[in-house]
């Protein structure tokens, strides 16, 4: 059986692959399990609709490679309780760096009588190849390119040879949007129309960013009024998409090669190595996680005077002095997305108008989490603590007050850069959900 979590997608699936091919030397059928509960920290109507809604794809996907789906919902998610009902031979199951799932995994590891073997299915190079928290892309990036030529290659997708034959008895839920009717869920942020979960919806994004954007993409990715980025990373976040059919895809493109390349370069080097700060540094969603220096320097700036002071609700509201920053914190908040030039100036904007680093970083979070769709993401923390903490950046000077030697953003530079009263007056038309007004 594969015990779905992370990997939320029937294609190109490393996971659900080692699965069949087992059952296929075994010539055992093969399961797939997804569990939905509603304790996942931070997530809330917004993200579990999303989630609900990529829920028809798998179950589609599967079928095509004669795959069994069985969906169960808290309080009847248990995995050894599905378990016993099926008695597999083999578990199979996706990684997660994040705290809580690997908790759950390591649990479950304990409770089962058959072998658990998970694979890091969202990754190109497994983060365990990495061996130790790496320093900054500048580390990270060669061991990355060392490997991609083993490791950057379609995963495939092999069918099961032994058809799953469901029976009476093994209960499963029908994939539709009334799994969220009456779940115990934070649904105090709307979901949106913005974006809509799902592997197809996610290659329709895909077939429009080669088309339309990435041919330009090194010089569109900073134009927060130009929306020249992929907008990829909601579908990553969940899985509904692997990375190595977005990387195959931009790297077999026409595209002119400075393009692919920095696109790449988020992708693969980037991202990688904010998993691999989760995946290493217990502290990665705290101050501490950060580099000595930097921790030296926001210290000794600890009592410099702020201009601006604003409360976590303010900050929540958009009711800064900032309109820029109003904005971004508005386009996330209403579309579930915010686009990332605009995330650096988000976070270092709280740094700079809260009391202290530790609560800017526990605002940074909070919100974060709660409104992006791709929030609750490596990504995340490790933008926030490279925002807010210098985390695979270095010192910069001249020194600034609060900043220190943490790389600085100023809202005339900032704005400069692109049209960012056209940015500011598109934001406005955002309806609550994501629409146009
Ligand atoms: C303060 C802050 C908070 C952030 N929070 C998140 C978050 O919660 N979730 C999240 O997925 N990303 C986060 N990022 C990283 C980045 O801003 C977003 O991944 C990106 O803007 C998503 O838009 P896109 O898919 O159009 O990106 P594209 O430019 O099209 O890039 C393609 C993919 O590469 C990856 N990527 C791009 N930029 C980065 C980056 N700087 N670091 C790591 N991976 C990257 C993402 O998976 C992205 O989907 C954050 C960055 C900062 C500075």
């Amino acid at each position: 059986m594969y015990w779905m979590q992370r990997a939320q997608r029937a294609l190109d699936n490393p996971a659900l692959n080692v699965a069949i091919e087992a059952g296929n030397i075994l010539r055992k059928p093969v399961v797939a399990f997804f569990g939905l509960v509603p304790f996942y920290p931070n997530a809330n109507l917004r993200s579990y609709t999303f989630l609900v809604q990529g829920l028809g794809d798998i179950s589609h996907g599967l079928v095509q490679k004669n795959v069994g789906f069985v969906l169960r919902r808290f309080p009847d998610h248990r995995l050894d309780v599905f378990c016993a009902q099926v008695r597999p031979c083999l578990v199979v199951g996706d990684e997660n760096p994040m705290r809580e799932p690997e908790r759950w995994r390591k649990v479950v590891a304990e409770r089962l009588r058959v072998p658990l073997w998970t694979v890091d299915a969202d990754v190109i190079v497994p983060s365990a190849l990495l061996v130790k928290e790496q320093y900054a892309a500048r580390t990270i990036r060669p061991r990355i390119r060392a490997l991609l030529d083993e490791f950057l290659v379609s995963p495939g997708n092999p069918k099961a040879r032994t058809p799953w034959q469901p029976f009476k008895e093994l209960a499963s839920l029908p994939v539709s949007s009334d799994l969220l009717a009456g779940f115990p869920i934070d649904t105090s942020v709307q979901p949106v129309s913005t974006f809509h979960g799902g592997t197809r919806a996610a290659l329709d994004a895909l077939a429009r960013f080669e088309r339309e954007r990435l041919s330009d993409y090194s010089n569109q990715r900073n134009h927060p009024d130009l929306d020249g980025t992929s907008q990829l990373s909601p579908y990553l976040h969940f899985g509904h998409i692997g990375p190595h059919t977005v990387a195959l895809a931009v790297k077999n493109s026409n595209a002119p090669a400075a393009d692919r390349e920095a696109f790449l370069e988020q992708l693969i080097v980037r991202r990688e190595l904010a998993i691999n700060f989760v995946k290493f540094n217990p502290s990665y969603d705290r101050l501490q996680g950060v580099e000595p220096w930097a921790l030296r320097t926001l210290k000794e700036h600890k009592r410099d005077e702020r201009e601006h002071l604003y409360t976590g609700d303010q900050l929540e509201n958009a009711g800064t002095h900032d309109p820029l920053w109003n904005a971004a914190q508005q386009q996330m908040a209403r579309s579930g997305w915010m686009h990332g030039y605009l995330r650096m100036y988000w976070a270092k904007k709280i740094l700079e108008w809260t009391r202290s680093a530790e609560d800017a970083f526990e605002i940074a979070i909070r919100l974060n989490d709660r409104y992006e769709l791709d929030g609750r993401d490596p990504n995340g923390y490790a933008g926030i603590a490279w925002a807010m903490g210098g985390k695979h950046d270095r010192a910069w000077g001249p020194e600034r007050p609060v900043y220190g030697k943490i790389r600085y953003m100023s809202y005339a530079s900032t704005s400069r850069k692109f049209n960012s009263k056209g940015y500011i007056e598109r934001v406005k038309m955002l309806a609550p959900g994501g629409g146009d007004d």
